[in-house]
């Protein structure tokens, strides 16, 4: 275990079976159709990786970067700052995240790439802090809901480290700056 993090909340093993079956779930219900994933930057980039890999289906990726946070704390601003390369229009679109903490990412996210007419959008994220909510947003797909602690690995960091990690973690309050 690295030397910063306290506990593993999830273990490498379970991540890559829960993503098997959110996988096989993703292809049946999209059975037939091309799917356009969408990933968040830079948080989703292993979850929308290993995800990918299990599709049975057509499937097209882009990649949007949008910034709420700073360190430890959501700002509540978001804005984008890379948007999508191709056209969503009549696509059934699958916003890939890497965690749902106060929902204003992806309220912002949901309502921006709606005015671009995709066939559906749906909202697929690894994990879930519900006990955070600020606003209400409706997740298709969830990986595991977990406990108001600020997690990292698995492509989530903490000023952009810890991506690397195979697990989701904790970090140890001494390597959490200003503890
Ligand atoms: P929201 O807008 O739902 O509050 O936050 C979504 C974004 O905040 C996520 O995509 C992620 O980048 C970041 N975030 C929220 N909670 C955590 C956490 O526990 N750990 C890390 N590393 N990032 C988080």
């Amino acid at each position: 275990m690295h030397r910063n993090i306290a506990e593993i909340l999830i273990e490498p093993e379970r991540l890559q079976a829960r993503i098997a079956e959110l996988a096989e779930k993703i292809s049946a219900d999209y059975h037939g159709r091309t799917l356009s994933l969408i990933g968040v930057l830079k948080g989703s980039v292993l979850f929308l990786s290993d995800l990918l890999k299990g599709l049975k289906l057509d499937a097209h990726v882009d990649f949007m970067m949008v910034s709420s946070y700073s360190g430890q704390k959501s700002t509540g601003v978001v804005r984008t700052l890379l948007d999508l390369k191709e056209s969503i229009e009549g696509r059934d679109v699958l916003v890939v995240e890497d965690i749902v903490d106060s929902g204003l990412t992806v309220d912002y996210l949901l309502k921006n790439l709606k005015t671009r007419r995709p066939r559906s959008v749906e909202v697929c994220t690894l994990l879930d802090k519900p006990s955070c909510r600020a606003v209400k947003v409706p997740i298709r797909y969830k990986g595991f809901e977990i406990p108001d602690k600020f997690v990292v690995g698995y492509g989530l960091d903490y000023n952009e480290l810890y991506r690397n990690l195979p697990y989701i973690g904790v970090l140890k309050p001494s390597a959490i700056k200003g503890k």
